[in-house]
């Protein structure tokens, strides 16, 4: 089967005008780091280093806060909310108007395939802006409370799975509901982050309203610690999470925290097996597995494991590896190599416990961060893969005889980002999505994502929601609650 021939089809890099070095955005300008350090980008498919990027620490993060906040006082809390609407349309229209190359770039400094970079990640990051621009004016009506105010100025931190979107996420809503933002991206990824700081110039945006500092975990905590910031939104890794609760547990400061997941996609066996196939594949090896809510718990009722096992393998079997920039890849190179070490860490320890792992025949590129679409069957619940988040292509196989079952062991986790339910029952579905302990519960099929819908989990996973009206309640004062 992996014989399959397709001709290359790469997209061109020629519309992706990468500079050799980026420095900082603050107050609507590129400006050097006061001490002048810098990192590299690479792309993780080939090792090339793509660009210099400025690291900004302590004293740069201040000066960028006090950008933000002054943009707050003098400008952006002033502006009538429509004002502030016509920003965000402007902003969403024009990463319309240049998600190709958005795109491109997305995809060289993140290694996700293409397909998913141009049909997935541009676009839901524009119908981020539309939609909150659509709110600006309307805040009042959405049953937050008579006059929901904004917050300040916000800090955002953000990971490299979804670079551009994870920034959407959080400047749209921060934007329409009138706070000012300084933004974090992470470390491997921030090629986007700075191009949509030139989509902020090319918009009109006031100066200020949104600061684009690049840097690590260092730089990321001195914005946490920041005194002027009045919110931090976060999206990363529990520990991380976990560690910015501590920093602002005695502070006036609120957080919205969008972390780990180890979702169960549970199969019932009266799923249409053909479809839940597909919807585990895209589950867990769409961007790679780098997908907090990724569906990486397989539940599988017992006697139609041998029937979808099958047909698993075989359409893993289609899967093609490779070359992120060919229109045909399904699975990217992985984003970096310490997340490559992590990923290949937690799939040993699932050979060392017993589990059976199987991959498909695939040849992996010799240069760059590959890892083979990989399941692992036989597992039991107190496997480290099966309790801990892997961010991979790997898929952890468990069965269960009774749908209570099937419940008991899918909220078995610290977490409870997701879940999926495959079943031709509606009653069952209702069921099942009433008992599962997950922020998002999709039915029949996995990752989907819409602006309109809260997103967030449940213990471990997080606080808060992001998107929908849920999600500008985060960004407004706190007697703005969300009405039923
Ligand atoms: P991952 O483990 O998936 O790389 P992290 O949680 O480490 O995720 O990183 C997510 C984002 O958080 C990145 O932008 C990173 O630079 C930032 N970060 C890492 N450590 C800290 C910290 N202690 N405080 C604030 N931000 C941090």
């Amino acid at each position: 089967m992996s014989d399959f021939e397709y001709a290359n089809a790469p997209e061109s890099k020629a519309i992706a005008k990468i500079s050799q070095s980026y420095d900082l955005f603050i107050g609507g300008k590129f400006t050097k780091p006061k001490k002048g350090k810098s990192f590299n980008t690479i792309n993780p498919a080939t090792e090339e280093v793509l660009a210099k990027i400025a690291y900004a620490d302590e004293l740069d993060i201040d000066i960028a806060v006090s950008h933000a906040k002054l943009a707050y006082t003098k400008v952006w809390s002033k502006l009538p909310a429509r004002e502030r609407g016509k920003y965000l349309y402007r902003i969403a229209r024009i990463l319309q108007e240049r998600a190709r190359e958005f795109a491109v770039v997305e995809t060289l400094d993140n290694g996700k395939p293409i397909r998913e970079s141009r049909d997935t990640d541009i676009p839901l990051a524009a119908a981020h802006f539309f939609y909150h621009a659509g709110w600006a004016d309307k805040l009042e009506y959405a049953g937050l409370g008579n006059k929901p105010k904004s917050l300040g100025v916000v800090g955002q931190i953000i990971p490299w799975n979804f670079p551009l979107l994870m920034l959407a996420w959080k400047i749209a809503p921060a934007l329409a509901t009138g706070n000012t933002v300084v933004l974090k991206p992470a470390e491997t990824t921030p090629l986007t982050a700075l191009l949509f700081a030139e989509v902020c110039q090319q918009a009109g945006l006031p100066d200020g309203v949104v600061n684009i500092v690049t840097g690590d975990g260092i730089t990321g905590a001195a914005l946490v610690n920041h005194p002027d910031i009045n919110k931090i939104a976060f999206t990363g890794s529990t520990e991380v999470g976990k560690s910015i609760a501590r920093s602002i547990s005695a502070t006036k400061k609120s957080a919205t925290l969008e972390l780990g997941g180890k979702a169960a996609n549970i199969v019932f066996e009266d799923a249409a097996v053909d479809e839940a196939v597909e919807g585990i594949v895209n589950g867990i090896f769409f961007n790679q597995g780098h997908v907090c809510c990724a569906g990486s718990r397989l539940l599988l009722q017992e006697n139609i494991m041998d029937e979808v096992l099958e047909k698993l393998k075989k359409r893993m079997s289609l899967i093609r590896v490779g070359d992120p920039m060919d229109k045909n890849t399904d699975l990217g190179a992985i984003n970096s190599l310490e997340q490559l070490r992590r990923i290949k860490d937690l799939a040993s320890t699932g050979d060392s416990e017993g589990a059976n792992r199987w991959s498909p025949e695939c040849k992996l590129p010799t240069k760059g961060y590959w890892f083979a679409p990989t399941i692992f069957t036989g597992v039991s619940q107190s496997h480290r893969i099966a309790r801990e988040e892997i961010f991979g292509p790997v898929l952890s196989v468990l069965t269960f005889r009774t749908p209570a079952e099937a419940i008991e062991k899918a909220n078995n986790t610290m977490y409870g980002l997701s879940a999926g339910i495959w079943s031709d029952k509606g009653s069952k579905i209702l069921w099942a999505a009433k008992q599962l302990k997950a922020g998002v519960i999709w039915s029949n099929t996995f990752n989907k994502f819409d602006p309109a819908s809260p997103f967030g989990g449940y213990k471990e996973s997080g606080w808060g929601r992001e998107g929908g009206r849920h999600g500008l309640a985060g960004y407004l004062t706190s007697d703005a609650k969300v009405s039923k």
